[in-house]
């Protein structure tokens, strides 16, 4: 086994209109072992990243290492590496076992008896031992999607690599395989990259993640970390389902002042703002579940409930007031009823500013933009 170095990598395709650049000045170390996601929206660049790990694509610019070997030059049937992707893949004409043993006969010296203990194990794992003899054209996604698993675990590699595996499937057996998956990398501790535009598969699965826009990292962090801590507008509203709460601010003394709302801030906050800001137009942002209905006499805002969503264990407020709106999570148990002025507060401890022409979380930790590392990861 083996982790992986990506070393100021990048990716430029032709065009007529010039080159595009879908993967800018990458820096990132795969650890041994390690589970990491890379996720961010349609054509920020994942596919083309996995891509030149794999080798399907060359690398215009930098390294990438697995192991202590650079592999830029490596043909991709010798990085060590096995690839799942979205369709699957499968050769239709050819059976379950045949489209498992198939890599093993092509890339290995293994004698068929060995091939044959192999595929049958492995196939046991992911609950297919039963389908060894039919063809992928009489299998359901699901199943289709354990065979093409299977195909990767069976080499044996170095490296798995996921390209959107669960794309296609419902949303049950999507959350279904997304555990699966996670049990069988823990189990085989393989270094593991794994490509999603899902922001909720990347927080459930992953040891890390990586948030990827227009081809360059945003940041680098545990689940936990990207989600208190995001470092950018982007990455916060990225990350979180339903999304952060944005609002255009400016600082007045220590009030925010929003078009329908203001709000006093702890003085150190307001320091801080003013310390790091470049331009006096700022964003308030705060997530849905870290508004407090429950106010307690600090300072408070009301605003008038227009729609009510109950979700069984969380109730979803739709608030407004004037043309500021406020989606809030509230325990399932409380009560509310449509049309009610709602009075909350905005825990500073919860609260994000952002200098709007940035992007840039203007009160993250200095400790977490630091977890980014400069000696391994591009910002
Ligand atoms: P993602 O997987 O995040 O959706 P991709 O890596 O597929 O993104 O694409 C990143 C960018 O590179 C996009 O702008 C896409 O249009 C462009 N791109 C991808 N593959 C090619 C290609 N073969 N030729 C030209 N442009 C490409
Ligand atoms: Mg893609």
């Amino acid at each position: 086994m083996s982790g992986i170095t990506i070393d100021h990598v990048r990716k430029e395709y032709d065009s007529d209109s010039g080159p595009i650049r879908a993967v800018d000045d990458v820096s990132l170390d795969v650890e041994d072992g390690e589970f990491l996601t890379i996720v961010g929206p349609s054509g920020s660049g994942k596919s083309t990243l996995l891509r030149m790990i794999a080798g399907l694509e060359d690398i215009t610019k930098g390294e990438i290492r697995i192991g202590d070997t650079v592999v830029n030059n490596i043909a991709p049937q010798n990085r060590g590496v096995a690839m799942v992707f979205q369709n699957y893949a499968l050769y239709p004409h050819m059976s379950v076992r045949q489209n498992m043993s198939y890599g093993l006969k092509l890339t290995t010296d293994l004698g068929s008896e060995e091939i044959s203990r192999r595929v049958e194990d492995t196939a046991e794992m992911m609950g297919i031992g039963d389908l060894l003899d039919k063809k992928p054209n009489n299998l359901s996604g699901g199943q289709q999607q354990r065979v093409a698993t299977g195909r990767a675990i069976v080499r044996q590699p170095k490296v798995f690599l996921f390209d959107e595996p669960l794309s296609n499937l419902d949303a049950k057996l999507r959350l279904h395989m997304r555990t699966e998956l996670q049990r069988i990398q823990e189990e085989l501790e393989t270094t593991s990259v794994y490509v999603t535009h899902d922001q909720t598969e990347a927080m459930t699965m992953s040891d890390r993640i990586v948030i990827l826009s227009d081809g360059t990292i945003q940041q680098v962090g545990t689940p936990a970390e990207v989600y208190a801590e995001p470092v950018n507008r982007f990455v916060a509203d990225f990350i979180g389902s339903p999304s952060m709460n944005f609002f255009d601010v400016e600082l007045a003394g220590e009030a925010l002042h929003g078009e329908d709302f203001e709000y006093q801030i702890p003085s150190e906050l307001a320091a801080t703002v003013e310390a790091n800001s470049v331009s006096d137009a700022l964003v308030l942002g705060i997530r849905p579940e870290h508004i407090s209905v429950e106010s307690d006499g600090e300072d408070t805002i009301t605003a008038e409930l227009d729609v009510l969503e109950h979700e069984g264990s969380d109730n979803y407020l739709y608030l407004s007031k004037g043309n500021t709106e406020w989606t809030v999570r509230v325990d399932g148990n409380t009560r509310f009823e449509w049309g009610e002025s709602v009075e909350f507060t905005l825990p500073s401890e919860h609260l994000h500013v952002f200098d709007a022409e940035t992007g840039e979380n203007l009160v993250v930790d200095e400790g977490m933009t630091a977890q980014t590392d400069e000696s391994s990861v591009t910002v």
